[in-house]
Parts: structure tokens; C-alpha cells; sequence
């Protein structure tokens, strides 16, 4: 079967690519990465879930959504791993890109960033594949996401990126029942203090009100 035509018919299915067993599921937040778990553990893969997102400002918003993420990992039964959290990192690796526009260079790191901690977190774990809920929102530009995914797996032998577009078979869906079932915190920005003050300035633009967050700290 050509490559191409497998990786059709394993999105299609549903189906780990190389046979993995367990994959490193990178996530952003529990809306984007509940109806991911459930597929995952429905397919019968051993899932852990590794949030990773230092981009995420100011820390309040961050604890908020690692816990709710937690929260809901655990339920499923899901090993639920932190990476720290380190801000003054993510700053210095989108420095020079703070006035870029979302989709554009300041994600391509911010991206790399966080995919690369998880890929590292693969290797060093023996686990063989990782994913991301970085591409689910429509938001993103997922042949971004995937690009920086593919990148930083192939630094760590062993580690496989797995591009399945989770928006597909129904995901993109699934992803808003669970997030309304579930009852989950309604985020108004993407997450770094930059996409916050686009969000409020587009707010500004249009009469709205804005989303009060500390821009310090
Ligand atoms: S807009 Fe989102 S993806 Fe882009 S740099 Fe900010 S947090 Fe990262």
C-alpha cells in the first residue's frame, strides 16, 4: 500500500501508525484535547497526557487550565504529567516575534517549543509516538502544527509524530459536545500575553467588553 493511501485508510480507521502501542498525547487544554483522549483509549492505546505550555499567560489562566485538564485526564483515567513552567523560556524563544500575527513565526516557535519538551519527554520515557491537540481548533494552521511536530521528533530517535488531523471523522464535533457536557471553562484567547492584547484589541474595535487579565507577572 502506498504511503499515502495507508495514512488515509489509519486516519480513516483510527489506527496508531506503526503499530505503536502507547502514544504521548501533547495538550493545550481540556476543550481541545477531551474528545482526543476518548478516542485514543477507545482505539485501545495506553494514553498519557502530557501538558506542556509555558506560552500560556499570566500563570492564573495557566493553573486554570492545567487543572481542568487535569482534572478531566484523571477521570478518564489517563496519567496526567506537568511539564514546568517556564515563562521567561518562552519569551526568550519568541523574542523579536511579539508584534507577529497569529498563525505566523511567533507560533512556528512557540510550536516547537512545547513540541520539542514533548518529544524529549517521549524519548526519555521509551514511548514511542506523541500527538498534539495543537491542531484541532480551527484556529490553527495545522500543516503548522504538523511541520513543527515532524521537526521536533526527528531530534530524538525511537520518537515518531503522529498527524492525524483530529478534526476529521466527526472530531472537530465531538470536541464541542464534550467541552459542553463536561462544562468546561470557555477560553477567550489562545494563551500568550500576545494573542491576549490581539483578542482585547479586537474587543476594543467592535464596542466589546475585554477579557481582564494581568498583562504583568
Ligand atoms: S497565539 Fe497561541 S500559538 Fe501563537 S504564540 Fe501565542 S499562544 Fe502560541
Amino acid at each position: 500500500m502506498g504511503e499515502n493511501i495507508k495514512k488515509k485508510a489509519e486516519q480513516r480507521l483510527l489506527v496508531a501508525p506503526h503499530g505503536a502501542r502507547s502514544v504521548l498525547l501533547h495538550s493545550c487544554c481540556a476543550p481541545c484535547s477531551g474528545g482526543i483522549m476518548e478516542a485514543l483509549l477507545e482505539i485501545g492505546l495506553e494514553v498519557t497526557l502530557f501538558f506542556c505550555n509555558s506560552n500560556i499567560h499570566p500563570r492564573s489562566e495557566y493553573l486554570l487550565r492545567k487543572e481542568e485538564n487535569q482534572r478531566f485526564a484523571e477521570r478518564l483515567g489517563i496519567l496526567f504529567v506537568a511539564a514546568d513552567y517556564l515563562p521567561d523560556l518562552w519569551f526568550e524563544a519568541v523574542a523579536g516575534l511579539e508584534q507577529e500575527p497569529e498563525r505566523g513565526r511567533r507560533c512556528s516557535a512557540c510550536f516547537s517549543l512545547r513540541l520539542e519538551a514533548t518529544a524529549r519527554y517521549a524519548a526519555e520515557h521509551h514511548i514511542p509516538l506523541i500527538t498534539t491537540t495543537l491542531g484541532i481548533s480551527r484556529w490553527k494552521d495545522l500543516a503548522q502544527v504538523d511541520a513543527c511536530g515532524r521537526q521536533a521528533a526527528a531530534r530524538y530517535p525511537g520518537v515518531d509524530y503522529w498527524d492525524c488531523n483530529w478534526r476529521k471523522g466527526g472530531g472537530a464535533q465531538r470536541m464541542i459536545e464534550i467541552s459542553r457536557r463536561e462544562g468546561f471553562y470557555h477560553q477567550e484567547y489562545c494563551g500568550c500575553r500576545y494573542s491576549l492584547q490581539e483578542t482585547n484589541r479586537w474587543r476594543a474595535e467592535r464596542g466589546r467588553p475585554l477579557v481582564e487579565r494581568e498583562l504583568e507577572g
